[in-house]
């Protein structure tokens, strides 16, 4: 169901909706404290332009103010039970032995974003084939993990049934809403939808990462259910989070304290960090730190061979064929380059092992 069409609400936005406005700015590409930095920073010539450095000094700490405490969530998280911290030597001893976990991917929604936040299009792959900024088709997907012992769990969560509304979904800010162009979301399965037709409860939900479109179906799934994340998701700082920290808290709203996974250094030094997730080498998280602090990966082993979930370490096609971080959307983009780089030689290793970026398919990747 398309919901292009849907009534709009023009409801004057509250005033933390105002600053949010500073990411909008930010996302615009004007980077405003960058602005303001090299307003402070010429000498002073006359009297105009002290008052105007007086300015820039008092806008600077404001800003520094409103910037200090922008958490991507004011959700409690704790240190989760669940999992064992290992070394990779171990995943690969046993990755490409059948699994025996079912995995199932769900497209839950078609999308819309721009191009220069999924893909760093100042990287030189991305310049030498003339990639330019525009309106990049995405989809939102969610996995099933069936597993015969520890019972069905997903990673990332879906869209709820809020997105199903001709009404602007409450959860959503009114700022969110425009900048993120919720309006083109093009729902095709809510979780809600999903969760009727299964007979096992679930389990568990395992987050890529804490980013909206890996929340969003979160209200769907019942009160109670674990919901596991990389480290410091929920405390990372950037500016992207004033922008949509309301709406990521709303969308949190039933969920439980965020158990997040105690990663340790890989002994074999070639992830950030890696978890035995059940214990029995079936599921692997992987840890793959700067699009989030806490962004994870997983490896899954089902009867057919492994699955590489990337999360958003890439979002597209073509920046996991081109090896290109993502862009814009990132919180350090130079630490996701190095960690895409990790799941690419593990990709190269493993070349029959079925790989699934963040937001859109490769043709030889179906799952089920
Ligand atoms: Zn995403």
């Amino acid at each position: 169901m398309k919901i292009a069409n849907r009534k709009k609400s023009f409801a004057v936005p509250a005033a933390s909706e105002l600053l949010n406005a500073v990411e909008w700015w930010s996302i615009s590409g004007l980077r405003l404290p960058c602005e303001l930095e090299a307003m402070i920073t010429p000498t002073i010539r006359d009297s105009s332009l002290i008052l105007k450095r007086i300015f820039a000094l008092l806008a600077a700490m404001v800003l520094a103010i409103v910037l200090s405490g922008c958490k991507a969530s004011h959700h409690p998280s704790e240190p989760g039970k669940l999992g064992t911290p290992a070394s990779s030597d171990a995943m690969l001893a046993v990755i490409e032995e059948p699994g025996p976990i079912e995995l199932e991917k769900i497209t839950a929604a078609n999308w819309v974003v721009i191009r220069s936040g999924l893909i760093n299009l100042d990287h030189p792959a991305a310049q030498a084939a003339g990639l330019e900024d525009g309106d990049e088709p995405i989809e939102i997907y969610f996995y099933v993990l069936r597993h015969p012992t520890y019972g069905t769990f997903i990673v990332d969560s879906g869209v709820e049934s809020g997105f199903r509304s001709s009404e602007s979904n409450a959860r959503v800010s009114w700022l969110v809403t425009q900048a993120m162009k919720i309006d083109e979301l093009e729902v095709r399965t809510t979780t809600a939808e999903w969760l009727a037709l299964e007979q096992q409860p679930l389990a568990g939900v395992f987050i890529t990462h804490l980013h909206l479109d890996h929340i969003m179906g979160l209200p769907d799934v019942p009160p109670g259910t674990p919901v596991y994340t990389g480290p410091d998701e929920a405390g990372a700082e950037q500016f992207l989070n004033l922008f949509t920290r309301g709406t990521i808290d709303r969308m949190l709203d039933s969920t439980g304290k965020l158990n997040e996974w105690p990663f340790t250094a890989d002994p074999a030094n070639r992830f950030a960090g890696v978890i035995d997730v059940f214990g029995d080498g079936s599921l692997w998280a992987i840890h793959v730190p700067g699009h989030t602090p806490g962004s994870t990966a997983f490896v899954v082993r089902t009867p057919q061979g492994p699955h590489l979930l990337l999360g958003d370490a890439t979002h597209t096609r073509w920046g996991w064929e081109n090896g290109v971080e993502p862009g814009s959307f990132s919180h350090n983009p130079a630490q996701s380059a190095v960690s895409l780089k990790t799941l690419l030689d593990l990709s190269a290793q493993y070349p029959d092992m079925k790989v699934h970026p963040g937001h859109q398919s490769l043709s030889d990747s179906s799952a089920r």
